[in-house]
């Protein structure tokens, strides 16, 4: 049996598009470091799941998206 501490980051896995490929990857961030930005309105350093180690800020599409994936996850609790 696999015990979950109360340690553990609880993160969210989301899809991202590499700026370089187009390739669309799954990325994970601290649930915490999203819920601060988009609370916050501050800048959201996004990484691409691909071969590719590029990084950029996320647009106002990409905010939206996340959010939405935010809500459902903590309309669950
Ligand atoms: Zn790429």
């Amino acid at each position: 049996m696999s015990t979950k501490t109360a340690t553990e980051t609880p993160t969210l896995r989301f899809p991202t598009v590499c700026p370089r490929c187009s390739r669309e990857a799954l990325s994970e961030l601290p649930l915490a470091v999203i819920a601060a930005a988009l609370t916050n309105d501050d800048k959201l350093l996004l990484r691409a799941g691909c071969c590719h180690d590029v990084t950029w800020y996320a647009s106002e599409a990409e905010r939206e998206q996340l959010r939405e994936y935010w809500l459902s996850l903590t309309m669950d609790d």
